[in-house]
């Protein structure tokens, strides 16, 4: 059975102190609600990782995600960090094409399977990024942006490797805006992504594929987007940051 992953993405907020306290807070209030194949992910800044890695450390079924990493094993990257130094502290995951970094960073296709292979190479699990802007989906070319980015993005990857990513389905228009795709919206690209792995894979990839959804996730529309048959959970930016909210989102599994 493929796993329910509620995953959050604390992005650019919160200082050391700020973000150790609601880690803590999280683990206290997730740690019995998390069971069998349901996982919760906290993916912080750098700056809290080896901490919030040691305090998961014990706790079933929580684990900890980066944000990024650079592509190259080391060397002369002033500001980046790398996916073996990240996985040094103990983290499991690493969030990659999420549409600020293709936006703001100019981070393409291509640079995101560098990216891709260079977290596999190293244990991490990718929780790679797919979704459409506003122009993209007016104009009803939707299907056809998310299978390039697929394409280019992960489908180079043999089986084994594909089984360890995560897909998340996050289009650009309902990201940090308040709008959020309807439950038949998202169902719609959920079923198409999951066509689109086995076409390219086989049935049983396709099945055990964990594909979230995001974009404007709260405690009040959760439920609704998580009951439907191709969604396996959601990666939660905004309502990650208050512990209730994250909280009542992972509760909706139960
Ligand atoms: C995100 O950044 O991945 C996200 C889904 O943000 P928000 O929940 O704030 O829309």
């Amino acid at each position: 059975m493929r796993k329910k992953i509620v995953a959050g993405n604390w992005k650019m907020n919160l200082n050391y102190e700020e973000g150790v306290s609601l880690f803590s807070e999280i683990v206290n209030m997730v740690k019995d609600e998390v069971v069998g194949t349901q996982e919760v992910i906290v993916c912080s800044p750098f700056i809290h990782l080896p901490t919030v890695a040691k305090l998961s450390e014990n706790v079933k079924n929580v684990n900890i995600g980066s944000q990024n990493i650079h592509q190259a094993e080391s060397g002369a990257f002033t500001g980046e960090i790398s996916a073996s130094q990240v996985k040094s502290v103990g983290v499991e995951y690493v969030i990659l094409g999420h549409s600020e970094r293709r936006a703001y960073f100019a981070e393409s296709d291509a640079l995101l399977a560098e990216k891709t292979n260079a977290a596999l190479k190293h244990d991490l699990k990718p929780i790679f990024c797919i979704g459409e802007t506003k122009e993209e989906r007016e104009s009803g070319k939707f299907f056809d942006v998310i299978k390039t980015q697929l394409t280019n993005g992960v489908f180079h990857l043999s089986k084994e490797e594909f089984a360890k990513v995560v897909l998340a389905y996050e289009p650009v228009w309902a990201i940090g805006t308040g709008l959020t795709a309807s439950p038949e919206q998202a169902q719609e690209v959920h079923a198409f992504i999951r066509e689109t792995v086995e076409n390219q894979y086989d049935a049983e990839i396709a099945e055990n594929t964990t594909i979230l959804y995001g974009g404007s996730c709260n405690p009040s529309n959760a439920s609704t987007l998580f009951s439907q048959k191709d969604i396996d959970g959601g990666l939660i930016g905004g309502a990650s940051l208050k512990s209730r909210d994250f909280l009542d989102i992972v509760k909706v599994f139960n």
